[in-house]
């Protein structure tokens, strides 16, 4: 263990999903962060994993943080996870990586889950070069970020929840037309999962159809 921070994936789904290093990390680790000690913790009983566990969410970061910088100076080896997927993607974590490395200590974040990467390898769409949008804004700065998203010529991926999806596929209709290429990646990794793809248009007729349900990630191509 080199690192006083370790960034830790966790799955988004199935279970088998964590790497051999996630586990032996969080195995020795002297305290895991968690978003939720309840959700991640069918995940370390799962593996039997007994380290101390605190939470560390968006609604304690700021509080938090300066404490566990400290007890990282102090020597303490903190493995952060999140509910699903990476720490710090679209989830809490870019704030202690910044405080951390600011105190002068060293952090890694391990290769694992994260919900955009396997939507993207498998929307058939362009995938050398990709713009990461995360969660668009629900109302203000929504128009802002759509407009400054009309001539991107990259593929783009959003995160979206089930509610949201026709409203924001229908969105995307209008700025980039309906004919444009696009992807709905749902529930991956588990019992539900489902890829859709096709045009914007028909991939919002399918969700009109059959209405969304589970975790979305929306991949558009990008302008030609
Ligand atoms: N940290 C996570 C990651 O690395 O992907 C993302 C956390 S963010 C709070 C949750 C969003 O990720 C969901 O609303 C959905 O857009 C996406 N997501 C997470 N798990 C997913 C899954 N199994 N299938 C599709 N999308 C998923």
């Amino acid at each position: 263990m080199n690192a006083s921070l370790y960034l830790v994936p966790t799955p988004i789904g199935n279970l088998k999903d964590i790497t051999l290093r996630a586990l032996e990390v969080l195995q020795e680790a002297g305290l895991i962060l968690a978003e939720d000690t309840r959700t991640s913790g069918k995940l370390l009983k799962h593996y039997e994993i007994a380290t101390p566990m605190r939470s560390y969410h968006m609604h304690n970061e700021h509080k938090a943080t300066a404490a566990i910088v400290a007890q990282m100076q102090a020597g303490q080896t903190v493995a952060m996870i999140s509910d699903a997927g990476t720490p710090g993607i679209s989830d809490p974590g870019f704030l202690l990586v910044r405080e951390a490395l600011a105190a002068g200590l060293q952090v890694e974040c391990l290769p694992g889950a994260t919900a955009l990467i396997p939507a993207l390898a498998a929307s058939g769409l362009p995938c050398e070069r990709f713009v990461f949008e995360g969660f668009l804004p629900v109302k203000k700065g929504r128009t802002t970020r759509l407009e400054s998203l009309k001539e991107e010529s990259r593929t783009m991926v959003f995160y979206e929840s089930p509610h949201k999806l026709l409203k924001t596929l229908t969105q995307f209709e209008e700025l980039f037309g309906g004919d444009r290429k696009a992807a709905a990646a749902r529930e991956l990794t588990k019992l539900h999962e489902e890829i859709v793809r096709g045009s914007l248009s028909e991939i919002k007729r399918h969700f009109e159809t059959k209405a969304p349900k589970g975790e979305f990630v929306l991949v558009v191509a990008g302008a030609s």
